[in-house]
């Protein structure tokens, strides 16, 4: 699809590139916020699966410029926000990047040592596990996650924001008041969630909650969240058009500084460059 096209059909598409957004995904952060809170008293941050990077450009915007910017502020009143990502993206005021894979406990450790030991009061993420094709594995990956999170957090909302496309069944998992259970140690994680991914598991775990007497037991509230006034996800954008009658689109904000397939694209502009030289070289023979 062109840029213009892509303009045109997808308004969040356009209006992040008008608000200077790295990608649509910060509307979605920012109405789960609009429908949540989540930033309120927010000091330490970590946003994982960052790049290209919309959603710490909604953190920096959001916490560190206000704190930055206002009056009285002190260097160590500002907000701390790390992100993480697989991909280096490019810099943004006032988030720490780390480049690393989330499921390393190197990575953890680097997180932490840069809050000083202390806890993050707000976690975002938006990676999510792969999905194989093959069912019954995705749903019990799914499962899992969903046991995970109601182990952890006593209130977990799904949450569907408005730029969320209605054609995608991507939806954000809201985990409010972390409660580790009694005596949990993260390095037995592995262990934990082991038992109770299993039929018969989770028995010698606190059950007080009763969530734990079957799988089908776990409901999860499903909530449509940005305000009733946002854009619809599948509405186009009604471009102004210039003197000629065409469209004029705009470039992205910020692209990636160093994609996947940038090695692709070296390779093909080599082959396509080395097949005009031996054009070249048969034409002048
Ligand atoms: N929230 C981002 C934004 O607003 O710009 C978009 C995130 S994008 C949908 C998903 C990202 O997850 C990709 O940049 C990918 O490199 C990253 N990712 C996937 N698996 C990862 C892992 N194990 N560790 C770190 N990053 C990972």
């Amino acid at each position: 699809m062109g840029k213009a096209s892509r303009d045109k059909r997808d308004i969040y598409y356009r209006k992040a590139k008008e608000e200077g957004w790295r990608a649509r995904s910060a509307f979605k952060l920012l109405q789960i916020d609009e429908e949540f809170n989540i930033f309120e008293g927010v000091k330490r941050v970590v946003d994982l699966c960052a790049a290209p990077g919309s959603w710490s450009q909604v953190l920096s915007r959001r916490l560190y410029l206000p704190a930055k910017l206002s009056p009285d502020s002190r260097e160590s009143d500002l907000p701390l926000i790390v992100a993480i990502d697989l991909q280096p993206m490019a810099p943004i005021e006032g988030v720490i990047q780390v480049q690393g894979d989330i499921t390393n406990a190197r990575t953890a450790e680097v997180v932490i040592r840069h809050f000083d030991g202390c806890k993050a009061d707000l976690v975002v993420c938006d990676g999510a596990p792969d999905v194989t094709g093959l069912h019954d594995m995705d749903e019990f990956v799914q499962s899992q996650l969903i046991l995970a999170l109601k182990l952890f957090f006593p209130l977990v909302t799904f949450a569907k924001p408005k730029s969320s496309r209605n054609s995608s069944i991507e939806a954000f998992a809201v985990c409010e008041n972390y409660s580790p259970p009694e005596g949990f140690n993260p390095k037995d994680l592995h262990r934990l969630l082991e038992k109770v991914g299993s039929p018969s598991g989770g028995e010698d775990l606190d059950c007080s909650s009763g969530w734990l007497e079957g799988p089908n037991k776990v409901y999860i509230p499903f909530l449509a969240c940005g305000d009733l006034s946002g854009y619809d996800s599948d509405r186009s954008y009604p471009l102004p058009k210039v003197a000629d009658g065409t469209y004029k689109s705009l470039d992205p904000v910020q692209p990636p500084i160093a994609p996947p397939y940038k090695r692709a694209l070296e390779l093909k502009k080599a082959s396509s460059h080395g097949i005009q030289e031996l054009e070249k070289l048969s034409l002048d023979s």
